[in-house]
């Protein structure tokens, strides 16, 4: 048996057609239904519903055997490189965004950047964000949050943020302006290291039709 760990929302959303085009279907609806684990038409795949960010968790502990995380996530678990237990074969190339620096419209980002002001940034994305900044040689104190970043620099609480962002309508909707991009993103399918030696035959072939299905999109 494989158990796959998906998370609700975009992720299941754009997974489940790839997994359609490889001839598997889900039992039932995962936005509907109140279940956390899903018989699919593959009696040896089962998909198992977690939240974004704890997918490369269980993928780690082998309590699932593949997962799909978008690489935002993966990169603030510390395995964005494909180390530390877990493989990343394939780049599904769904829940496409970017991630990037947010200011308030007014705020000179690139004046403040090129003055060596230290800057305040509030994310959820600490690490990269933390990674972004040193790169660059630019001061920050970084504000871990956990959501509605958009709000940080509209009350004071930081200068700037470091966001996920696709249409931008959520950033105009707060008279935020994107200033820098940090790197485009998209979901990535994870194996679990020995589950990959372990479980070949049946992982082999379920790899090789997303595969496909991703080529054929
Ligand atoms: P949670 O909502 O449980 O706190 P989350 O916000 O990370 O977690 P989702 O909103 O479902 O969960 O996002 C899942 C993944 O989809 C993210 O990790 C990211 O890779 C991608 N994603 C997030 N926001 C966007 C977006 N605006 N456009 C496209 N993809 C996105
Ligand atoms: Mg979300």
């Amino acid at each position: 048996m494989l158990t796959l760990a998906l998370s609700k929302g975009r992720i299941i959303g754009e997974t489940l057609p790839l997994l359609a085009a490889a001839g598997i279907v889900v039992a039932e609806d995962p936005e509907t239904s109140r279940k956390l684990i899903l018989a699919t038409s593959n009696p040896d795949l089962r998909i198992i519903v977690v939240r974004a960010s704890d997918v490369p968790t269980y993928v780690e502990h082998g309590a699932a055997d593949l997962g799909v995380a978008g690489k935002d996530v993966l990169l603030e678990h510390g395995d964005g490189t494909g180390g530390g237990g877990l493989y990343q074969p394939l780049d599904l190339g769904i829940a496409r965004c970017r991630m990037s620096v947010a200011a308030p419209r007014g705020f000179d980002y690139a004046h403040a950047v090129r003055q060596g002001a230290r800057l305040s940034i509030a994310t959820k994305y600490v690490r990269t964000a933390r990674e972004h900044f040193d790169m660059k040689g630019v001061h920050v104190d970084l504000i871990k949050l956990y959501g509605s970043m958009e709000l940080g620099p509209l009350v004071g609480l930081a200068d700037a943020i470091v966001d996920l962002v696709s249409s931008g309508a959520t950033l105009a909707a707060n008279d935020l302006v994107e200033v820098e991009t940090v790197m485009p993103i998209s979901s990535r399918l994870i194996v679990n290291q020995a589950a990959m030696k372990m479980k070949r035959e049946t992982i082999a072939p379920l790899l090789a039709a997303l595969e496909r299905a991703v080529a054929s999109r």
